[in-house]
Order: structure tokens, then sequence, then C-alpha cells
């Protein structure tokens, strides 16, 4: 399959992106690591008239470390993330989701930008993104916005970006000594989407009790769905294995997945109470680890 016939745009400076935009407006996408919209474009699923390639706007592709937050360029590709030394150190969550994505050729083109404003409910970014209350930067012509990730993720493939807006960067808090972090998925083939991810931050404190926690789920709904319910539920329990049963099944309970070609509703709620509760297990064990170091 070809796509449908566009003008490409190469600009070299942000402002000169956002003047495209603005210019073209509904008729223009951007176009970063192109691994989701050119096969889109291929299949006719996207016709856009005019394509912005941001791949030559340097200021993207940085990771800087801030106080208590690491703030990642639009054009990190997903490669970066996996190997960046700074990020297993500040938070290993990032490069433990990079490294589970699609296969190798993909990580190396793919950009956390582009897969954040796709926003698939079961890709990996956004799950971190929910889980690490992440900040999303957006710049247009008339300025600059910053959008919590509960505000951003709007519904499936719908994010809170206006069409003449470019995401530039993403800031995701960092990890504290006290927390550790778990993050476990199902997907019927390497390579592919999961069916179901889970992640958890847990720090612990008064000989093992939940002293902050935070549990976000993919692939059961239109958004990565946070469990805040059960979060604020979950402050003050003994974080033991009869705990994790619990509050895995409790989630299952609460979520209402979709069934289709791939999986049941029925199957998706069996991986919730599952993965849930290995993330749970990981995150307290490295979070006693870590108390013991
Ligand atoms: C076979 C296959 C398997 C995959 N498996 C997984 C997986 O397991 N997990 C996973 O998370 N992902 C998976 N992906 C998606 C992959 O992560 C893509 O790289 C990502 O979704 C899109 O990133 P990109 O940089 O290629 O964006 P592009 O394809 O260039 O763009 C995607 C969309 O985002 C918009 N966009 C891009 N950058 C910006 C920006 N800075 N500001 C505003 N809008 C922007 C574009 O206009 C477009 O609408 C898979 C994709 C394929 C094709």
């Amino acid at each position: 399959m070809k796509p449908a016939k566009f003008e490409y745009h190469k600009p070299e400076t942000l402002d000169e992106a956002l003047t495209l935009l603005a210019e073209y407006g509904d008729e223009a996408r951007v176009i970063a690591g192109g691994q989701s919209l050119v096969p889109m474009m291929n299949i006719r699923l996207a016709r856009p008239d005019h394509l912005i390639d941001i791949n030559g706007i340097d200021d993207l592709s940085q990771i800087r470390l801030e106080n208590g937050s690491v703030a990642i360029g639009a054009l990190v590709r997903h490669r970066e993330i996996e190997h960046s030394a700074q990020l297993a150190q500040a938070c290993p969550p990032l490069p433990a989701a990079a490294c589970n994505i699609g296969h190798y050729a993909l990580r190396a083109r793919g950009t956390i930008g582009g897969s954040l404003a796709l926003a698939d409910p079961a890709a990996e970014f956004p799950l971190m993104a929910t889980l690490l209350d992440a900040e999303f930067v957006a710049r247009s012509g008339a300025g600059e916005r910053s959008v919590p990730s509960h505000e951003f993720f709007v519904s499936v493939f719908t994010t809170a970006l206006e069409p003449e807006e470019i995401l530039t960067a993403v800031r995701f808090r960092t990890l504290a000594q006290s927390e550790g972090w778990g993050f476990r998925w199902f997907s019927r083939r390497v390579g592919d989407y999961a069916l179901v991810n889970a992640a958890a931050i847990v720090a612990l404190k008064d000989e093992g009790r939940i002293h902050r926690i935070a549990m976000v789920l993919g692939g059961v709904g239109a958004t990565p769905v946070r469990l805040t319910g059960l979060e604020q539920e979950s402050v003050g329990a003994e974080a033991s294995a009869g705990w994790v049963r619990e509050i895995s099944s409790a989630a299952a309970a609460r979520v209402e997945p979709g069934g289709d070609k791939h999986a049941s509703a029925e199957y998706r709620r069996e991986l919730v109470e599952l993965l849930l509760a290995g993330a749970l297990e990981d995150a307290i064990d490295r979070c006693r680890g870590r108390q013991a170091a």
C-alpha cells in the first residue's frame, strides 16, 4: 500500500514547525519516528495533505534531570530511554517500559512524544506517564502550556493536544530512595502490544505498612486506568502476600475491560489480577531491598 499524495515539510526550528502547523491546521500532521503514522497513511487511515517532519529540531532530543523530576524531549527515541544510565538510576520504570516496546528496529526510530501523542491505551509510555504523574509540555504559536497526565489522555488515540500544538517534552517524577517499583505485562507474541499491563510504585514505613502507593493498568479501558480509590484504601495496610492478593482481586473486580478478537473481557480481568499482583510483589521486594541497602 502507498500513502495518498502529501506535501513534505522539514522545518529546522520549533518556531518554523509551529508556523507551518498554524498555517495548515487540520490538513497537517506532525511526523516523528513514523512508526505508527506511516502504516496508518499506507492503509489510508490517515491522509494528511501536509506532513511536518520534526526530526531536524535538535532542542527536542534531550534528557534533563531536574530537581525531583526528569524532562524528556519529545524526539527522544525508545532505544535511548532503554539504554539511559541516567534514567536507570533516577526513574527505572521508564527504561523497563522502553525495552518492552515492539521490536529493535521500531525502538530505534519510535519516539516517546509519538507514543504519547498516539495514546494507544495498551502502550507502555502512556501507562508510565499515568503512574509517574507526568506533565506534558505543549507548544503552539500562542505559547506554551503544561497538561497533567490525568487530563492529557482523553480517550483511545485521543489526547488534549490541539491540532496546532506540538508536544515538546514530558516531565516525569523521579523515584525516591524509599520507593520500589514493578511492571508486568502479557502479550501473545514478543513485540506485540500488551493485552494488559500493570505498574506500581510502593513506599513502606512502620515495619512494612504502605506509606505511599501508585497503581495503574493498561489495556482495560480507553486510557490507562489509575486505581486512585484502591490507592487511598491501601495506605496503612500491611504489605503482606494476603494484601497483594486482596488488592489485585479488588482491582480485577472494579475495572471494566472490553473484549475483542484478541482476548475476552473475562480473560483480561484475569490478567489484571495476575499482573497487578506481580507488579506489587516486585515493587514491595525492591522497596525492601532499597531500605536494606
Ligand atoms: C508493529 C508495531 C508494534 C508496536 N508495538 C508497540 C508496543 O508493544 N508498545 C508500544 O508502546 N508501542 C508499540 N508500537 C508503537 C510505537 O511505539 C511507535 O513508535 C509510537 O507509537 C509512535 O511513535 P513515533 O515516534 O513513531 O510517532 P509517529 O508515527 O511519527 O506519530 C504518531 C502520532 O503522533 C503524532 N506526533 C508524533 N510526535 C508528535 C509531537 N511531538 N507532537 C504532537 N504530535 C506528535 C503524529 O502526528 C501521529 O499522529 C508499535 C508499533 C508497530 C507498528
